[in-house]
C-alpha cells in the first residue's frame, strides 16, 4: 500500500510512476545480471548496454542531428555555466547573453571569468516577467557563442520553439535545464544545449549536453581535463566513472516518453495542463498568473494572490490536500506549480478543481 502525492516541486521533481515503479522491479537483479545497476561495472555490457540505449532514445526523441554529439556529464547545469566559455571562447573570446533570470545571470558571472561578455538585454527591472525583445542589430558579429535560457524555472518565462534569437553563424547555445523534451525545439538551430536531469528528465546527477561536433576540440589551454568536451565526446561519456544509475534513470524516462507518442505527444498535453491553470488564473479573482501571456511556461506556472497571510494560508491547506511543493521561489514570492512531464493531467485539474474551492472559500 502506498500513497503518492501530486508533487509540484521545481527540481528534483516528480517522476512517472511507472518508471518507478519499473525501477523498483528490477533493483535486484537487473536483468538476470544478479545485481542492481548501481552496482555493477560501467564498461560492463549491461551498463554499456543502458548508456547506448540512453543516446539512442534521447537523439530520437529530440531529432538531433548526425552531426551532434550527446553527452551525459556531472556537475549539474551549473557546471556548464564554466565549461561552455572555457570550450566556446575559441577566437574572439567573447559572447552575448540575454538576461532572464537567476539561472542566466549565474552563467552570465561565470563566463565573465574567461572571456567578455555582452549582456544584450535583461527584464531584471520588472523580477523577469517577460522575455525581453532583442535588437538584432545589437548582436556581437563577432561571438564565439550567444547564450539564452530556454525556460526560466523561477519566473516562469520562456523563449517559444519560433521565438528563438537569429544568430546566423554564431553558435545558440541554450540551457534547457527545465524544459527539455517539454516541446518541440529544432536541435540543428542551436550549437549547444544542456540540461540538469533532475526537472524533466531524471534524478538528478547527470547533466545532459548536446553539441555540434565542430565546437569540440577548441577548448583553452587552462581547461581542466574533465570540463573538456572533447575528452568526453572521444570516451562516449565513460572517461571516468559516469552517474550509472541516474543515466539508467534517464533512459527509463526517456523510454516511457517514447511510449507516450514522443515530444510531439507530450507538448500536446503540457499546453493542455498550462492552459487549465492559465485560463483559471486569468478569469480569477483571487488569483494571478505573473508573466507576460506571450512569454508564458508550459512547465512552471508562477502565481500570487497579492496577500502574504492568503498565500500562506492556501499553501498550508493544498499540502493538507496533497498538493505539495507549490511554495514560489523567494525571489517571486507567492506559488509555483511546475508541472513538468511527468506529472499527469488528473494532477493540474486536482490541483484547479481546489483552488476555485479556496477561492470561493475565502471570498
Ligand atoms: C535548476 C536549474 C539550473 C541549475 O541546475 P543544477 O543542475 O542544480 O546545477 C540551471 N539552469 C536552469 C534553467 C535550472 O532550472
Amino acid at each position: 500500500m502506498y500513497e503518492r502525492v501530486y508533487n509540484f516541486s521545481a527540481g528534483p521533481s516528480v517522476l512517472p510512476e511507472e518508471v518507478l515503479l519499473e525501477a523498483s522491479k528490477e533493483m535486484l537483479n537487473y536483468k538476470g545480471s544478479g545485481m542492481s545497476v548501481m552496482e555493477m561495472s560501467h564498461r560492463s555490457k549491461e551498463f554499456m548496454g543502458i548508456a547506448a540505449d540512453a543516446e539512442k532514445l534521447l537523439r530520437e526523441l529530440m531529432n538531433v542531428p548526425a552531426n551532434y554529439k550527446i553527452l551525459f556529464l556531472q556537475g549539474g547545469a551549473s557546471t556548464q555555466f564554466a565549461m561552455i566559455p572555457l570550450n566556446l571562447f575559441s577566437n574572439s573570446k567573447t559572447a552575448d547573453y540575454v538576461d532572464t533570470g537567476a539561472w542566466s545571470t549565474k552563467a552570465i558571472k561565470e563566463a565573465k571569468k574567461y572571456g567578455t561578455v555582452n549582456v544584450l538585454a535583461s527584464s531584471k527591472e520588472s523580477t523577469y516577467s517577460y522575455i525581453p525583445k532583442l535588437d538584432k542589430s545589437a548582436f556581437s558579429k563577432d561571438a564565439d557563442y550567444f547564450h539564452i535560457t530556454t525556460n526560466n524555472t523561477i519566473y516562469g518565462t520562456r523563449f517559444t520553439p519560433d521565438n528563438l534569437p537569429d544568430t546566423g553563424d554564431v553558435p545558440l547555445v541554450a540551457d534547457m535545464s527545465s524544459n527539455i523534451l517539454s516541446e518541440v525545439y529544432d536541435v540543428s538551430k542551436f550549437g549547444l544545449i544542456y540540461a540538469g536531469a533532475q526537472k524533466n528528465m531524471g534524478p538528478a546527477g547527470v547533466t545532459a549536453v548536446i553539441i555540434r561536433e565542430d565546437l569540440i576540440g577548441k577548448a583553452m589551454d587552462i581547461t581542466p581535463t574533465m570540463l573538456d568536451y572533447k575528452i568526453h565526446a572521444d570516451a562516449d561519456s565513460l572517461y571516468n566513472t559516469p552517474p550509472c544509475y541516474s543515466i539508467y534513470m534517464c533512459m527509463l524516462v526517456f523510454k516511457w516518453l517514447k511510449e507516450k507518442g514522443g515530444v510531439a505527444a507530450m507538448e500536446k498535453i503540457n499546453r493542455e495542463k498550462s492552459q487549465l491553470l492559465y485560463d483559471y488564473l486569468d478569469q480569477s479573482a483571487m488569483f494571478k498568473a505573473t508573466v507576460a501571456v506571450e512569454d508564458r511556461s508550459l512547465m512552471n506556472v508562477p502565481f500570487v494572490t497579492g496577500n502574504d497571510e492568503l498565500d500562506a494560508a492556501f499553501i498550508k491547506e493544498a499540502v493538507a490536500k496533497g498538493f505539495v511543493n507549490l511554495k514560489g521561489h523567494r525571489s517571486v514570492g507567492g506559488m509555483r506549480a511546475s508541472i513538468y512531464n511527468a506529472m499527469p493531467v488528473e494532477g493540474v485539474k486536482a490541483l484547479v478543481e481546489f483552488m476555485k474551492e479556496f477561492e470561493a472559500k475565502n471570498k
